[in-house]
């Protein structure tokens, strides 16, 4: 038996970890700071004024979507949400180079997913060995949800939304206030949408990833970006000794002990799997084309860097910060009951009537 080479790589998994907090950081940085201008509205502006923080575009992942679309359209950023665009081409671009990584390396929903997952499988360990899996005959019709929504959402915007009544939402009071809705959604949650967020933890307890495997439609796209991706995870099979630690350390499930180059919309380039394996230059992330491997650090520092540099393109271009005056934020909060959310295809050829009628 030829001798193996002990794989000495200081793992890199306490470093995911801290760049995961270093993101939830500024999401919770970002909501205090929405918070305080959301009492400056409620106080008709009568208080401190508190500048709103353009980062909370990243949880308008739709606006995001149509602003890119309205983008590719016209070549113009529309100034609505302008951050929004930007964050969501830098996740687009990070998934991309390091195939989906933004949902093990940035997302902070990724990263309480994982926790509770973490917590479920500590649970686990104490009653019984075996990993907890949802049977196959449910897995697949289950992963294919976040294909339907997303599904749902690009017929919706691609294939029935007329030009003009893309530029008609981008500039409508629902857009320009839709941030502030949202904080008003989870400030006054309602009991029902408690007990659904409730039953979600439930599930990615006792079901690693339950949200990000089966629900969620930004990970739908990203993980179809992430099959294009020029980095990929690669086993060497003739030093591979079928230990197994690999597919046992990947959160998706992923038999990556039984092939060659993982190629699967669920692999979020995590990198647990390189980090558990035992042996030396046996499993590594490795561009396509030339077969270099790409270091565990690099990685790291790319996802970083990739997601910042675009950031700071945006703000160095003027497209940031939106155009919105705060005095129109102050009207438009006044209004916010009365303003509706587009929920079917119906609201969305109404939308395309309105904006017909508005150009007559
Ligand atoms: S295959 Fe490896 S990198 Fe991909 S999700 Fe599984 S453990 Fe993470
Ligand atoms: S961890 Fe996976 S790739 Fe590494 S030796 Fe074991 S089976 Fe092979």
């Amino acid at each position: 038996m030829s001798k193996i080479n002990k794989n000495l790589e200081t793992p890199i998994q306490k470093y995911r970890t801290y760049i995961q907090l270093f993101f939830v950081a500024i999401v919770l940085w970002i909501g205090i700071e929405f918070y305080l201008f959301t009492t400056y509205l409620e106080s008709g502006g009568a208080t401190t004024f508190y500048e709103r923080p353009p980062g909370v575009e990243a949880f308008l992942p739709i606006s995001s979507l149509m602003s890119l679309y309205y983008f590719i359209l016209s070549g113009e950023i529309h100034q609505a949400h302008p951050a929004g665009l930007i964050i969501f081409i830098a996740i687009l671009t990070v998934s991309f180079v390091i195939g989906k990584s933004f949902c093990s390396w940035i997302c902070p929903i990724g990263f309480i997913s994982e926790s509770l997952g973490d917590f479920g499988e500590r649970i686990r360990k104490k009653l019984f060995k075996k990993r907890i899996q949802m049977p196959r005959l449910l897995d697949y019709p289950l992963r294919s949800l976040k294909y339907l929504l997303l599904g749902f959402f690009a017929y919706s915007i691609f294939f029935s939304m007329t030009a003009v009544a893309l530029k008609y939402f981008l500039d409508s009071p629902y857009n320009i206030i839709s941030d502030v809705k949202m904080y008003y959604f989870f400030a006054n949650i309602s009991r029902f949408s408690l007990y659904v967020i409730f039953g979600l933890i439930i599930l990615s307890v006792i079901f690693r990833n339950f949200w990000c495997r089966y629900l969620c439609p930004y990970g739908a796209l990203l993980g179809f970006f992430s099959l294009f991706s020029p980095t990929k995870i690669k086993r060497n099979k003739e030093s591979c000794i079928d230990c197994n630690l690999c597919a046992k350390a990947c959160p998706s499930f992923i038999k990556v002990d039984k092939v060659s180059t993982v190629i699967s919309d669920e692999c979020t380039s995590c990198l647990s799997c390189i980090d558990a394996c035992p042996v030396e230059n046996t499993l590594d992330l490795k561009t396509v084309y030339t077969g270099k491997k790409v270091s565990k650090k690099l990685v790291a520092f790319g996802v970083v860097a990739i997601y910042f540099i675009i950031i700071t393109l945006g703000m160095i271009s003027g497209n940031w910060k939106n155009n919105v005056p705060k005095e129109q934020y102050i009207e438009l909060y006044k209004q916010k009951n009365s303003i509706g959310h587009i929920r079917s295809s119906n609201d969305v050829q109404d939308l395309n009537k309105q904006a017909e009628e508005q150009l007559k």
